[in-house]
């Protein structure tokens, strides 16, 4: 990120003065603290939660809570770093935090579930508000955690604050299409990247890895623009479909059923399942990594190089190793990275705190629109930003500068 924004300072040498680069490096507040739980056979469970309160220069803190046993102070920290970029990015009103806790969602009952997001908002809650701190989901956390953690602020605060959360069930104020958001807006994101090399996802073939939310939607957009899904992975392998994915069926096997991506292939005659494989091994023009991570290294942006891959955009945060990126870039491959191109999410986020401030709800259509005028606007602010600093087409570094100084603006006018 840091290297990224040389050119900047060269241009502004105001935001050295007022230490802006120190100070966004630090969060304004991390909070930690213990979620004591009762499990099921009556034992007392105790996990420990974070929220990384980042930077609140463009509005109140906003990001994700993440529940899985990797959850450090260290990754939450360096995702809120990540969040502030990002959010500024979508042009947004909101500020930059992450959060999360080593608890293991993986086979707990509803109950256990319920009972730890009840704990941990019981701390939560005087530190989060529509004008203070606004969490949503990440990974492990749905709209299943969203409301628990919804039902025990309302609880002990009295206030039907619909704004203090995102990713709310639609009955009680959340958005439409914020379960698609981050999906479709990757594939947004895509078609103004192909337009600027005057092309379009029309007849062009598509590999996505993961089959969350994230994969699914980004797989039905993308057969909605007119590409060929051919590829879809778990952690259990891959799928290659040749003909394009059922996205019907792929919705009935993982969201419906929480089947393996195993189970598709039994029932798409065509399809081939891959145990263990790697999906990145298979002949695409566009490659869309949306599983976790790290998932696609060096030796994978290989052998999609090899392969002729015209366009890649990060649906995950950081799938790609910093020796991908870099092999990408050397073989002048399109590449979107996760800060501008999964954006959508939050961005949609964003919209759903727009409707509850005003206490409306839009439809479906309207808020797709809103969702794809704001990626359109993320690339355009990248492509400028790489262009303006001396590194068109970049947009790494066009994602981090414009994300930068859209903070380090208001930083500045704020004072220290
Ligand atoms: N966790 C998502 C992200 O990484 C969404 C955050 C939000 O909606 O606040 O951007």
């Amino acid at each position: 990120m840091l290297f990224s924004l040389g050119a900047v300072i060269d241009k502004h040498p105001e935001y050295l003065a007022y230490a802006t680069i120190e100070r966004i490096c630090e969060p304004e507040r991390q909070i930690i603290f213990r979620v004591p739980w009762v499990d099921d056979s009556g034992s007392v469970q105790i996990n420990r939660a974070y929220r990384v309160e980042f930077n609140s220069a463009l509005g109140p803190y906003k990001g994700g809570m993440r529940f899985h046993p990797t959850v450090s102070s260290g990754i939450i920290k360096f995702l809120g770093f990540e969040q502030t970029f990002k959010n500024a990015l979508t042009g947004m009103p909101i500020g930059g935090a992450k959060g999360g806790s080593d608890f293991d969602p993986k086979g707990k009952s509803h109950l256990e579930i319920m009972s730890f997001c009840q704990s941990l908002m019981t701390e939560l809650y005087r530190h989060v508000g529509e004008y203070t701190d606004v969490p949503a989901g990440d990974i492990g956390v749905g709209q299943r955690e969203i409301g628990f953690l919804f039902g025990q602020f309302k609880r002990i605060t009295n206030r039907f604050e619909a704004g203090v959360l995102t990713g709310k069930g639609l009955s009680y104020g959340g958005s439409m299409v914020r379960t698609e958001a981050t999906g479709y807006g990757l594939v947004f994101f895509m078609r103004e990247m192909l337009k600027v090399r005057n092309s379009d996802l029309t007849g062009k073939s598509v590999v996505i890895s993961g089959s969350g939310n994230v994969a699914i939607y980004a797989a039905e957009k993308a057969q909605d623009l007119g590409a060929t899904v051919i590829g879809i992975s778990d952690s259990s392998g891959y799928v290659h479909d040749r003909n394009g994915l059922d996205i019907a069926l792929l919705k009935q096997v993982k969201l419906e059923e929480g089947a393996r991506i195993s189970e598709y292939a039994n029932r798409r005659p065509d399809a081939e399942f891959v145990e263990g494989g790697n999906v990145w091994s298979i002949k695409t023009d566009i490659a869309l990594p949306c599983a976790t991570q790290n998932e696609l290294d060096e030796d994978s942006a290989r052998r999609l190089i090899a392969n002729g891959v015209l366009a890649v955009a990060e649906g995950a945060n950081m799938p790609c190793t910093p020796g991908a990126v870099r092999a990408f870039a050397d073989a002048d491959v399109m590449f979107g990275p996760g800060k501008a191109a999964n954006a959508g999410g939050v961005a949609t986020s964003a919209l759903e705190m727009q409707q509850n401030a005003s206490r409306d709800s839009w439809d479906f259509a309207y808020t797709e629109h809103k969702l794809d005028e704001i990626m359109s606007g993320i690339h355009e602010s990248c492509a400028d930003a790489a262009e303006t600093y001396g590194t068109p087409g970049d947009y790494v570094a066009g994602a981090n500068i414009a994300g930068f100084v859209r903070v380090a603006e208001a930083m500045h006018a704020q004072g220290v």
